[in-house]
């Protein structure tokens, strides 16, 4: 009984089933697959169940429930849940709780959904395998000698496992679009500002957003209407109207130009991805699609652009975990740091709290990114790096709006490669950086951009075909991927 997001939310709504039936079940996936595959950091079992015995007795009064009645939802372990521990797979924050929701939890509490749980995350979202998280990598159901993707892993397992239809995600530059595309599901990233960021822990502020996965794109069209929209506070969050995003499913795509950019088929991509892709878009002409040639010249740019800017944000943003305010703290050796026993504490005494707490709470990849970050923004450096990567963003955007001149969505692989060994990338940072090649521009020019499933390898891993749209147009985007879903189909 895995069903999707809209067919639970109906059943639920008319009384065919309860929402505490379909928090038990969910309860009971993750229970007999959590130890294998470690897509849940935290099991809010408790929570749901009262969630879900709430939702039946509103029912019961008669009160008409909201569009993701009992729909169980998975969060990033990112996303602040009031009462209930949000780690950001590091360890500096393994036992830290929460005193309030991300605006994105709310307004799920709001809309009826079930929240089971938080799930497993490269640390602080820094990664593309989930090979980077504290508390052990998530694994890939297609195959378990494979990576999930990152660093959203845990929320796409959850969905591709059947434990929940859907979950939420963070997409700094490209979190949730290539664990969907390694596990077959659907996963978006919304335009920058569609979603509020209130409550999500910070990476890299000009990139992150909030998205959803699901096991179809209705359903994931769904979730985005409920979690997009205005919020006070988050200054970045557009006060544009959410369209009708469900409705957008389903509609013709006769007509609709899309553009198929050269740099994307370039040296580095897998045959069979490119194989699959070129099938999909082929079918998307088919049906009546107009597939034009793009260029988007400075893609070869975005890997560095990307990793200068997000780093840079990363240094400034996770200053805040100093063992003062949140989580962690380790004492140093008092000897060490120059004041005895019992002595006041002095400025090096605070400083050396300050290291030695980051010191043992941080991972490597965090650390990498911070002393990266930190390079970036010196002075002396700031101009030949971080400066220059802001107008190289600026050339990528650039590139988008004009390629946005001529056609109605741009049509891609997700990543350029099947999902990849765990232990293949580990040592190796930069192909790790690299596999992001794909995902990034979107992120650095804040579009919106979704990857659906097209045909699995030979061997059978999952594939995806990403569709970028111009910024605000998800509506478009999501008429392309449900009618490519749609062929898949019939
Ligand atoms: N893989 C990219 C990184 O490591 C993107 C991560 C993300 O989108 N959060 O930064």
């Amino acid at each position: 009984m895995n069903e999707d997001v809209i067919a639970i939310a109906g059943r639920v709504q008319r009384g065919e089933t309860t929402a505490v039936a379909v928090a038990e079940h969910a309860l009971g996936r993750i229970d007999a697959m959590n130890g294998e595959l470690n897509a849940f950091l935290t099991v809010a079992r408790e929570e749901v169940l009262e969630q879900a015995r709430a939702i039946d007795a509103k029912r019961a009064r008669g009160e008409a429930l909201g569009p993701l009645a009992g729909v169980p939802i998975a969060l990033k372990d990112a996303l602040c849940t009031r009462g209930v521990r949000t780690t950001c797979g590091s360890k500096i924050l393994e036992h830290w709780v929460p005193p309030y929701d991300a605006t994105v939890v709310t307004k799920l509490r709001q809309a009826d959904a079930l929240l089971p749980g938080k799930t497993n995350m490269d640390e602080f979202a820094m990664g593309s395998s989930n090979e980077s998280s504290a508390f052990g990598p998530v694994k890939n159901p297609r195959d378990l000698a494979r990576a999930p993707g990152g660093s959203s892993g845990g929320s796409a397992v959850a969905v591709a496992a059947g434990m929940t239809p859907a979950a939420l995600g963070s997409d700094t530059g490209g979190s949730i679009r290539q664990p969907a595309s390694f596990t077959g599901t659907v996963g978006v990233k919304p335009t920058y500002g569609r979603v509020s960021r209130f409550g999500l822990v910070a990476f890299a502020s000009s990139l992150d957003q909030i998205g959803p996965f699901a096991t179809d794109v209705r359903g994931a069209a769904r979730v985005l209407s409920v979690i997009a929209g205005k919020d006070e506070r988050d200054m970045t969050c557009l006060a544009a109207p959410a369209d009708d995003f469900e409705g957008a499913c389903g509609a013709s795509v006769k007509g609709l130009r899309i553009g198929v950019p050269e740099e994307y088929f370039a040296k580095g991509l897998d045959p069979e991805v490119e194989a699959s892709v070129r099938a999909a878009i082929a079918r998307l002409e088919a049906d009546g699609c107009i597939v034009k040639k793009v260029h988007l010249a400075h893609t070869r740019h975005a890997v560095a652009t990307y990793y200068v800017l997000a780093t840079a944000e990363a240094s400034s943003n996770l200053a805040r975990f100093d063992g003062v305010r949140y989580g962690l703290r380790v004492e140093p050796d008092r000897r060490a740091a120059g004041s005895g026993v019992g002595a006041a504490p002095t400025k090096s005494a605070l400083r050396a709290m300050y290291g030695a707490t980051r010191d043992a709470g941080f991972g490597a990849e965090v650390k990498r990114r911070i002393l990266l970050g930190t390079f970036v923004l010196s002075a002396g450096y700031y101009d030949a790096y971080y400066l220059k990567a802001q107008k190289v963003r600026t050339l990528i955007r650039r590139d988008f709006d004009a390629a946005f001149g001529e056609v109605d969505a741009i049509v891609c692989p997700t990543a350029p490669t099947p999902a990849f060994l765990l232990g293949e990338k580990t040592s190796d940072p930069l192909s790790m950086y690299l596999s992001d090649v794909y995902t990034l521009p979107a992120s650095l020019a804040g579009l919106p951009a979704i990857s659906v499933p097209c045909a699995p390898t030979a061997a059978g891993l999952p594939v995806g075909l990403q569709i970028i749209a111009p910024a605000l147009r998800e509506a478009t985007m999501f008429t392309l991927a449900s009618a490519w879903e749609g062929s898949t189909r019939s």
